[in-house]
């Protein structure tokens, strides 16, 4: 990046109420890149651990980590070796050949999971694509129904291929990409009659139902745990009709609940569950997972360029060993303890702003009163100024979900900017 584009380009307004400059080049970004997402006016340029830096030099305590992704922060010795060796060594070949680093990830995996077989992908989307085809191949072969049915939550989140915002069950990614994929129906998330209901109904004809796609803990969609009755009763449910329980890990999963996968909370085990996300620690890599029917994909039937290559691999290996070798579960719910008390005892300094804290592990919501005009962005605006980055959950929710590897020390100063930020939104 050259000096030029450091220097204040003073056509751009400076937004957001306490927000001193805007030094990086928005507007050169904006004319270069498609405008998909509403970007706070920051650019990030270095990181370490659970701090990042700004081009003008400003540092902030990351309790985003690239959404829930960098499992082991910024610039983690044990990622930057893995990732430095496979490099120099061998970074990409195809799937025509048998890949050694990707059996080890796989059998870590399964190692450390109910799953039996491991199939590599790119993102959540592309995870989450591969457990569709799944459940429809099933459907066809296993369960012999012509028309085979998924139904997903309504406030669900799965990703943003044609297929995955079908499956996800909030109309806003949905609308102006018609024609959906046909084959998804929505049902009340937490909700067994709405289940039972949806089977019943849609077991007509060449129709039914073959796989029910869940996520453990609604992120995208508010931070909202599972009920635990209602997965063991959906995992009832399945076991009774051959449905397959097919579990959304992208954003749970990987320890950040406090234990590795987000069913481990609720009592269960899915036949399939997809990962993303936190798996490669900000290194892209996938995953779809299996327990039963894992050979209902014969050679041909999917695939991947990119899917489980060394280099993302290699990178993946490292963050589930480190997972292990510093005992990250227990950090996470320690600090996920402390995390709660400290933004429950922030909420009920304001008790007209907020309704709850909830989440587990390292993943937490507050939710805004609804009635309350202030918005989950505005906090997120605020605490940028109190040098602390969050991210919200939809617009009454502020998410917290920052590193595993997160000090005492480090959650103490984000619950201290959070106040101030507090202080600062309130009228
Ligand atoms: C982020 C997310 C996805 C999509 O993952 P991408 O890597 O962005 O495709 C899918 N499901 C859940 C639960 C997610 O949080």
């Amino acid at each position: 990046m050259s000096i030029e584009t450091l220097i204040q380009d003073p056509s751009i307004p400076a937004e957001s109420g306490g927000m001193a400059s805007i030094p990086y080049d928005a507007a050169g970004f904006d004319d270069a890149v498609m405008k998909t997402y509403g970007r706070f006016p920051l650019a990030l340029e270095r990181g370490d651990g659970c701090r990042v830096w700004d081009t003008e030099g400003r540092e902030y305590l990351d309790f985003v980590a690239g959404i829930a992704t960098c499992t082991l922060g910024h610039a983690h010795p044990a990622l930057v070796e893995s990732v430095t060796r496979q490099i120099q060594t061998l970074h990409h070949v195809s799937n025509l050949y048998y890949i050694p680093v990707q059996a080890q990830l796989a059998k870590w995996l399964i190692g450390h999971s109910s799953a039996e077989r491991v199939f590599f992908c790119n993102s959540g989307a592309e995870a989450n694509e591969g457990a569709i085809k799944l459940a429809r191949k099933y459907g066809h072969k296993v369960l012999k129904i012509d028309e085979p049915i998924i139904l997903t939550a309504n406030a669900s989140f799965h990703g943003r291929t044609l297929a995955t915002i079908t499956a996800t069950g909030q109309p806003k990614y949905q609308k102006d990409f018609s024609p959906l994929v046909p084959g998804f129906q929505y049902v009340p998330y937490n909700d067994v009659n709405g289940i039972e209901a949806a089977i019943t109904e849609s077991d007509s004809g060449d129709f039914g139902v073959a796989a029910i796609l869940l996520e453990p803990l609604q992120g995208e969609g508010g931070v909202r745990p599972g009920d635990i009755a209602y997965f063991k009763r959906v995992r009832e449910i399945c076991d009774e009709t051959g449905i397959l329980l097919m579990l959304d890990e992208v954003q749970v999963g990987m320890g950040r609940s406090g234990k590795y996968w987000g069913y481990e909370n609720l009592g269960i085990e899915p036949d399939v569950f997809t990962s993303a996300k936190g798996l490669g620690g900000g290194v892209p890599i996938g995953a779809l997972m299996c327990k039963k029917f894992c050979d209902v994909f014969q050679p041909g039937d999917h695939a991947s360029t990119f899917g489980g290559n060394p280099l993302a691999c290699a990178a993946a290996l490292s963050v589930c060993e480190t997972l292990e070798k510093e005992n990250l579960l227990q950090n996470v719910q320690q600090r996920g303890e402390q995390l709660r008390e400290g933004l429950r005892a922030i909420a009920a300094k304001y008790p007209n702003c907020f309704t709850e804290v909830r989440g587990w592990g390292l993943i937490n919501g507050m939710e805004l009163n609804a009635d309350t005009d202030i918005t989950s962005a505005d906090v997120v605006k605020a605490a940028i100024d109190q040098g602390l980055l969050l991210v919200p959950a939809g617009p009454k929710v502020i998410r917290f979900v920052p590193p595993l590897i997160v000090t005492a020390a480090e959650v103490q100063t984000a619950l201290q900017a959070l106040e101030q930020a507090m202080a600062s939104v309130m009228p």
